[in-house]
């Protein structure tokens, strides 16, 4: 019998960072291939994934500012480079045997759907793996926002932010050996201690729509799966 899960629709998001493993830009095809092994096991769990990948491996609009190019044709490089990611995430589940779909806030004719709510919530409903790609489509965004923004649409349980780290400290870990993993932290308490889980428009989105957030170390195999069964790892958010 397959166990239950925690969660009956999650948003995943997924760094751009994390795709890059050891390697220093793009995709490292080994990695991705486990990720969506990851993603497959909790498919077959029964749970309804959406998926929003960032683009840092490739392209941040704010460095490319800092190099002199307009913020907005960055941010626009940025969001491009979320689709190049989704692009081979789709590629990499479908691979695995995993039906997805890849749509993107800026319409690609011919190379990805265009973003379409119904649509989006109908390919859930039938076991499709959703991936939202280029972000909220918005320079000055980060795909932080758009994972709380997607996630608030289709209505997930929560939305499970994959990092490099266990979850969110009491205190920045590198600078105080006494800070402790939280098991469970109010938005309040996020806010006023200045726990960085993650910008602070992306954050109070989440806030104010009362999703929880999910933070959970990637790179431990079979973390993911046991975050959607309720197994004591990471971090929750909420009121
Ligand atoms: N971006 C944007 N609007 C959005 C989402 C992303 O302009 O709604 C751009 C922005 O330049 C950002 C880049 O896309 O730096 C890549 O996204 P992000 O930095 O969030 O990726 P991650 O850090 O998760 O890899």
């Amino acid at each position: 019998t397959i166990p239950k899960a925690a969660y009956r629709r999650i948003l995943l998001k997924l760094s751009g960072e994390a795709l890059m493993g050891e390697e220093n830009f793009g995709i490292d095809a080994k990695v991705l291939d486990r990720m969506a092994l990851e993603i497959k096991e909790i498919v077959e769990l029964g749970v309804e994934v959406g998926l929003v990948i960032g683009g840092g491996n490739l392209f941040r609009g704010e460095g490319l500012a800092k190099a002199g190019m307009h913020r907005v044709v960055g941010d626009h490089m940025g969001m491009l480079a979320t689709v190049m990611n989704g692009l081979a995430m789709r590629d990499a589940l479908h691979r695995a045997f995993v039906n997805a779909r890849l749509m993107s806030a800026i319409p690609l004719n011919g190379v990805c759907d265009s973003y379409n709510w119904a649509d989006a919530i109908s390919y859930l409903k039938s076991g499709r793996v959703v991936i939202f790609s280029a972000g909220t489509g918005n320079p000055f965004f980060t795909t932080d926002s758009a994972a709380c923004l997607r996630g608030i649409e289709i209505e997930a349980d929560a939305v499970l932010k994959a990092t490099k780290v266990d979850g969110v400290y009491s205190a920045d870990p590198v600078k105080n050996p006494d800070a402790v993993l939280l098991k469970r932290i109010s938005y309040q308490e996020v806010l006023e201690k200045e726990l960085k889980v993650m910008d602070l428009s992306a954050f109070t989105l989440a806030r104010d729509h009362n999703i929880p957030i999910r933070v959970f170390n990637m790179n431990k195999p079979g973390c993911l799966k046991r975050v959607v069964l309720g197994d004591d790892e990471g971090t929750t958010i909420c009121h």
